[in-house]
């Protein structure tokens, strides 16, 4: 028999869950915790060390450059070059991979997959067995890629097979809604490194997807980011010095620290010894400032009024107001922010927002319910109707993209396919190039690239030569393309999963 385990693997933290057919267990991490910090560090003897031991290596000012976290921003994502990524990150092959000690480079799904055996090895050893499936939890507005390499630090950890799910489904399930009688909720997911926002029809054991957007470079760590920044500022400004970069990563946990307080409390302290070395001095530098709430909540407004933003557009997708919205789920860390609350009330109305379910834990329950049902724990099975995030689209002239399956498409339905046409622009053309990407942006640069394929054709005079494009979204939001070349009839297999 099967044993599937539910895993939140987070930017922040992480969670595994077990649920025996009865009810759900978060399962402790060898400290004792909940949550697994989603942090992997390389220590002074090169081994790699996961969680808590690694985030210690910080504050003890332990390599601090070796100490990598928010590798999930990072997986599968391309390297852009001028983009200030930070000290760590370094472009292998065009992806941003993590600069280790040695001249060793480590790619963020090697990294995750330390962090789920981690995982896996905390499961194995509560439940006396060995742990041979995962329900993975992914962000609703991953594109492909991510999903995919998400998937693959899955094997990578020794899975044999790996259920990809969202979160904001797996929190549904959590809070049960899939059982209920129908009705219309949205999920306001906001947790270290990405935004989902999503509108469910859900009940009757079907969860029906009426909206999905997000931003999955918008989250906790742009909060850390802002306050980072003012204390950098405020620093040159009292010290007439600059904070290196290996003082910023030793602040880092005193600044995510400070964020939290400032959720219980009007003032929060960011107090760091020994922070940096400054040779003109000869001394190492502490640093300790106080910040207000009410500061926090002018540096961090504009984050908070873009996950507005983008949750008026789903709704507007799906053709829906805050009226047609019967509850909120809110999920994710950061939902605990209070002026990130107060912005989703007073859009919804505070009576319909729902955070009964720990917003760190509800995913990793949600998947640990999915988890169940695969294995036959669990009776009944809950139907989806999966649709796309982002749309897909063929790169065109001057880099412009054109559409081929708009977000919202629903996964699976073969009556969907477009077709379209591509030819040979001018005369002497031997290569009709087709690009595929994915993204919301009408620039091929915005957008992430998912297939290239040059198709050799004999030269000839312009617009002599066509290919007709073949677009199908298979069952698991894969994308499916494939070419015919209108003269020869031979067929192209452009992007397969
Ligand atoms: P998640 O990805 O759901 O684990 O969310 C983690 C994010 O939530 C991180 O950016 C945390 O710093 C943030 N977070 C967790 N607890 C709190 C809190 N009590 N107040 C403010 N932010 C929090």
């Amino acid at each position: 028999m099967s044993i599937t385990i539910g895993i939140d693997l987070g930017t922040t933290n992480s969670a595994v869950a077990w649920h025996d057919g009865v009810s759900v267990e978060i399962i402790e991490t060898s400290s004792g915790k909940t949550l697994l910090p989603s942090v992997v560090s390389i220590d002074d003897k090169d081994r790699i060390v996961v969680g808590h031991q690694a985030q210690k290596q910080i504050r003890r000012h332990m390599r601090p450059e070796y100490v990598f976290t928010n590798i999930k921003s990072h997986i599968g994502m391309p390297f852009i070059e001028g983009e200030d990524y930070g000290l760590q990150i370094t472009n292998v092959e065009g992806e941003r991979w993590f600069r280790g000690p040695n001249d060793l480079d480590y790619s963020p799904v090697e990294l995750s997959a330390e962090i789920l055996k981690t995982l896996k090895a905390s499961a194995e050893r509560r439940l006396g067995k060995e742990v041979t499936q995962a329900v993975i939890a992914v962000p609703a507005y991953f594109n492909n890629i991510r999903v995919e390499k998400t998937r693959e630090a899955g094997k990578l950890a020794g899975f044999r097979k790996v259920i990809i799910r969202t979160e904001p489904e797996l929190a549904a399930m959590a809070y049960g809604l899939d059982k209920e009688k129908m009705s219309r909720i949205a999920v306001y997911d906001l947790g270290g490194g990405t935004f989902d926002f999503v509108l469910l029809r859900a009940g009757d054991r079907r969860l029906e997807y009426l909206a999905k957007l997000g931003d999955d470079q918008l989250g906790g760590y742009l909060y850390d980011r802002a306050i980072q920044k003012w204390l950098v500022d405020a620093y040159r400004q009292d010290e007439q010095r600059e904070i290196s970069k290996i003082g910023l990563l030793r602040l880092a946990p005193a600044i995510e620290d400070a964020k939290k307080e400032l959720t219980d409390f009007d003032s929060a302290e960011i107090a760091q010894v020994g922070v940096f070395f400054d040779s003109d001095l000869g001394d190492t530098l502490d640093v300790n400032y106080t910040i207000a709430r009410e500061k926090f909540e002018t540096l961090v407004e504009s984050f908070t009024r873009q996950t507005v933003e983008i949750t008026k557009r789903a709704l507007q997708m799906a053709n829906k107001t805050v009226r047609d919205v019967d509850e909120v789920l809110l999920v994710g860390g950061m939902t605990r922010v209070p002026s990130v609350r107060k912005a989703v009330a007073s859009l919804f109305g505070e009576a319909k927002l729902r955070d009964r379910e720990n917003p760190d834990l509800v995913v990793a329950k949600g998947a640990a319910i999915a988890a169940a049902i695969e294995d036959g724990r669990s009776p009944g099975r809950t139907s989806y109707n999966h649709v796309t995030a982002q749309p897909f689209g063929l790169i065109g002239k001057h880099d412009t993209v054109h559409m081929l399956v708009p977000a919202g498409t629903p996964y699976g339905q073969k009556s969907k396919v477009s077709i379209f046409h591509l030819g040979t622009a001018e005369d002497g053309q031997t290569v009709i190039p087709i690009a595929i990407v994915q993204g919301d942006s009408r620039s091929a640069r915005e957008c992430t690239v998912l297939a290239r394929y040059d198709h050799k054709v004999p030269a000839g005079p312009a617009r002599s030569e066509k290919v007709d494009i073949e677009v199908m979204v298979d069952e698991e939001g894969q994308l499916i393309v494939a070419g015919v070349d209108c003269r020869t009839g031979q067929t192209l297999r452009i992007l397969e999963p």
